[in-house]
């Protein structure tokens, strides 16, 4: 192991103590001074931005669920189906 430079220490290593002050807004995630009181209203377009971002993993999954379950029967049968409806030829659905 190399030996520690005795400047170890420096403003790079500590910077993210610089925003302690700043919490994620809970429902739009704009870093938000908590010391200056100022109240905060998050911006709607910004707020769903950022619940699509919490949700990123979900979606990226949906779309492997997805073409997993077209594999299925059930998903062949759909795939069969709105094809059939596409092309004009409306097939009724047996009675759930
Ligand atoms: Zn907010």
């Amino acid at each position: 192991m190399f030996p520690r430079p005795p400047n170890a220490h420096n403003l790079s290593m500590y910077s993210f103590f610089l925003f302690a002050e700043y919490r994620p807004c809970p429902q739009c995630g704009i870093p938000v001074n908590q010391a200056d009181g100022e109240p905060h209203e998050c911006d709607p377009n910004r707020r769903v931005d950022w619940e699509l971002f919490l949700m990123r993993d979900q979606i990226e999954a949906f779309e492997y669920d997805l073409g997993d379950w077209l594999e299925t029967p059930a998903g062949c049968f759909e795939v069969w189906y709105a094809k059939r409806e596409r092309l004009g030829a409306p097939a009724r659905r047996p009675a759930a």
